[in-house]
């Protein structure tokens, strides 16, 4: 990482639509503000040490007596009308693992069964094997190029999860990982401890065993060496029950990780419980009891959808958006970036998805990947919008209407991003 005082100041001009995302208060956007841009045209951004100093109209930044009087020392980025917005806040990845599953992609097809994808070397078992085999510096490498191409699709934050070692050398190396590639990308990572993915093969008979070992050695280790910000649980039919997730919240809770958990992907789950311990996010939310959404909306929690899962294995239910934005649920979007069930880097294929299958304007779409994930990583104070004071993470996008972001489905339209106020130069098309 370059010392504050040696990245450049930037000036980015002739923005045919900057989307700001400013808030007049600093809470997630719900319901009706959840269409909320703050909408620029013609816009420019002027960025110095690595934050947002200003943002306004191009012809008053061209006047600004500071900006002429420092014009030499300025590095000037033409944007020609196009689109810029804050940098996306991924708020759910499982980026550290070796290998696609090709297996579980190609049996999935025809329609083999879990049991029969494991038979044949595919399913998780075969990313916990390479996660336990690959060296610190292997699954650093990986993650590395996995941070710069999600930047390439205008990405500049990442929560990143571990939970493909599940076991205490292999989590904790994980994590090592995470944080050694974080020290070298230019973007923010927020490291997640996911030791309770699943239950691995060796304790499938002994569940118990491997709740106490997460929440008595694990936890307090990763704790202690502050490798995770937060914990995670995977609460749900074949992973955690509700009553081990409790007890892992409890003990997360306990050695000072904030919580986030994977819950209704497959089959419900009653909230209370959970929300009693303040979690960031609650993610996936397929399944839902109706009853629960007044107290979700009544708490801090951000609910995260993740439609690549839903997309990738071929379901055809995905999260009732419309019914949690109407509830005032604040909503995010994310990746779930995974071999398994959401091999996709690309935020604007998550919001693709959003609005074809689950209802969310653009408007939306863009919010909830931006200034709601970051509340979902509670990094609001700094993360997800336009605005002076924040970090200098912005993306430029070949398009003059912000709608064409989610319209070219399968397209990457991000010409430049700006990650800490570091420029990283995208090919021309
Ligand atoms: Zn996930």
């Amino acid at each position: 990482m370059q010392p504050l005082s040696k990245l450049p100041k930037l000036l980015l001009v002739n923005i045919g639509q900057l989307l700001t995302l400013q808030s007049a208060s600093p809470v997630p956007r719900r319901g009706a503000s959840l269409s909320e841009l703050g909408l620029i045209e013609d816009a420019a951004v002027l960025c110095l040490g690595g934050k947002i100093v200003s943002v306004g109209k191009t012809k008053n930044a061209l006047r600004d007596p500071w900006i002429k009087k420092h014009g030499k020392q300025i590095a000037e980025i033409d944007c020609r009308g196009r689109v810029v917005l804050p940098g996306f806040v991924d708020s759910h990845t499982h980026p550290v693992f070796t290998h696609p599953r090709l297996v579980d992609f190609e049996k999935r097809i025809p329609g083999a069964s879990y049991e029969e994808i494991a038979k044949a070397g595919g399913g998780i078992r075969s990313s916990i094997d390479g996660v336990r085999k690959a060296t610190k510096l292997a699954l650093t490498e990986k993650l590395l190029t996995t941070l710069n191409a999600m930047a390439t699709h205008g990405t500049t934050t990442v929560e990143a999860k571990s939970g493909y070692g599940l076991d205490f050398a292999s989590e904790l190396k994980s994590l090592e990982a995470i944080r050694a590639a974080a020290r070298q990308w230019p973007g923010t990572v927020v490291p997640t401890f996911l030791g309770a993915h699943t239950v691995p093969p060796e304790f499938r008979e002994k569940r118990q065993a491997y709740v106490d070992l997460i929440c008595n050695e694990m936890m307090p280790a990763i704790a202690k060496r502050k490798l995770a910000q937060f914990a995670d649980v995977f609460c749900d039919r074949g992973a955690f029950t509700a009553q081990e997730s409790e007890q892992i919240f409890r003990a997360a809770h306990e050695n000072g990780l904030v919580l986030r958990a994977h819950m209704g992907q497959l089959s419900e789950t009653r909230l209370s419980p959970f929300l009693r311990f303040n979690p960031a996010s609650l993610d996936h939310m397929d399944y839902v009891n109706e009853a629960d959404l007044p107290a979700l909306s009544a708490s801090s929690t951000v609910a995260t959808f993740v439609p690549g899962a839903n997309y990738f294995l071929g379901l055809s239910r995905y999260p009732n958006a419309r019914r949690f934005i109407e509830a005032g649920v604040a909503v995010a979007l994310a990746t779930d970036f995974n071999p398994g069930s959401s091999p996709t880097l690309s935020m604007p294929m998550a919001m693709s998805l959003a609005c074809t299958h689950m209802k969310m304007s653009p408007a939306e779409a863009i919010a909830a990947a931006t200034i709601n994930a970051a509340h979902a990583l509670r990094l609001a104070d700094r993360k997800g919008s336009i605005e002076p004071g924040k970090d200098a993470d912005l993306a430029v996008f070949g398009i003059t209407d912000y709608r064409e972001l989610p319209y070219w489905f399968g397209t990457n339209h991000c010409r430049l991003t700006i990650l800490n106020g570091v420029v990283s130069h995208l090919p021309e098309s």
